[in-house]
């Protein structure tokens, strides 16, 4: 009896929260929309296409020198989030979930990838941005021309810090100065890098490179600039607070670190972001790149947040991210 009692309360309690999330709406069919801002559009490379629990880097034991390279993400939970397998299981796969979410995407990576996604997707629900981290890439003639044909609404992911460069140095400058006087808004990889980066694959990376602090050099040359900081700078959240309360124009995405690092650790770094009264300004990003389910495995992070008022959950999920890339919210609901 105490059994059945007990099953009947979970039950309940499972009927109550779909009920009251709004991926069950009962009155409107449709979900509240949501914009990720932050996917990545990749050809699926089955060879590299592991498997991969959520918030893995709950453990970083540390590694020997002389012993095995650490590995990077963990494939060891009971229910692991499985890799695409083809470009186009992960297309369909993407496509049915923006669909049943009602969502809108800022893609960058493989143009050929966002053009498929394209014309898969409702119209304008996949918004292309153009990466460059490196003035070996593209020369900032190329550069401005691939922004001025149209294509191209966003630059980023920008990540400097993965050649142990600051977002502030010299060599980019010529390609922040074209975002600036094409009002292109600008996406900066800053912060994380996960367990035994430089020991595994980015001999260059440096931490110290994720330091907010160091955008403060871009944002004076550029006062028109409209930067966000891609994974909020995770760990540095008193840099980040500090350069968001001097820059009104900064905003931050959650992305990667809300499904890689410790969820408790994720969860106090974005009460702490909107505690500080930045709620207006942080935006929901995924990192998505080769597991389909990481969408709702990362959005439920938000929507799960006892933390944020609804208020709150629709700021981050959707609202900042329509006033930050002006977009036209009729059209995306
Ligand atoms: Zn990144």
């Amino acid at each position: 009896m105490k059994r059945l009692n007990l099953i009947l309360a979970i039950i309940i309690s499972i009927v109550a929260t779909f009920n009251n999330s709004s991926f069950g709406q009962k009155s409107s069919p449709k979900h509240l929309p949501i914009i990720d801002v932050h996917v990545h559009a990749m050809k699926v490379n089955p060879a590299f296409a592991a498997d991969m629990c959520p918030w893995f880097l709950s453990s970083m034991p540390g590694a020997n020198p002389n012993g095995p390279a650490p590995t990077f993400i963990n494939t060891d939970c009971a229910l692991p989030l499985k890799a695409a397998r083809s470009d186009k299981e992960f297309q369909d796969s993407l496509m049915a979930t923006m669909k049943r979410l009602n969502m809108t995407i800022i893609a960058s990576g493989d143009a050929g990838i966002i053009r498929s996604w394209q014309k898969a997707a409702a119209p304008g629900r996949v918004i292309p941005s153009i990466s460059i981290s490196s003035s070996e890439e593209m020369t900032v003639v190329a550069f401005t021309d691939s922004l001025s044909k149209g294509f191209y609404k966003v630059m980023g992911e920008v990540a400097p810090q993965y050649q142990g460069m600051s977002p502030s140095d010299q060599s980019l400058d010529g390609y922040f100065a074209a975002a600036e006087k094409l009002n292109i808004p600008v996406g900066i990889h800053m912060g994380t890098g996960g367990n035994g980066s430089i020991n595994i694959s980015n001999p260059k990376y440096r931490a110290s490179m994720g330091n907010p602090f160091l955008l403060e050099d871009l944002l004076a040359r550029h006062p028109k600039l409209q930067v966000w900081v891609m994974h909020a700078g995770y760990p540095m959240m008193d840099e980040m607070l500090a350069l968001m309360g001097a820059n009104a124009y900064v905003y931050v995405d959650v992305a990667g670190m809300i499904w890689s690092y410790p969820l408790e650790e994720v969860n106090i770094y974005i009460k702490r972001l909107v505690q500080a009264g930045f709620g207006k300004r942080i935006l929901y990003g995924t990192d998505l790149m080769i597991w389909p389910k990481l969408l709702e495995t990362s959005i439920g992070v938000i929507e799960n947040a006892n933390y944020l008022s609804f208020d709150q959950k629709r700021d981050i999920l959707f609202n900042n991210a329509v006033r930050f890339f002006r977009l036209d919210e009729n059209k995306l609901k």
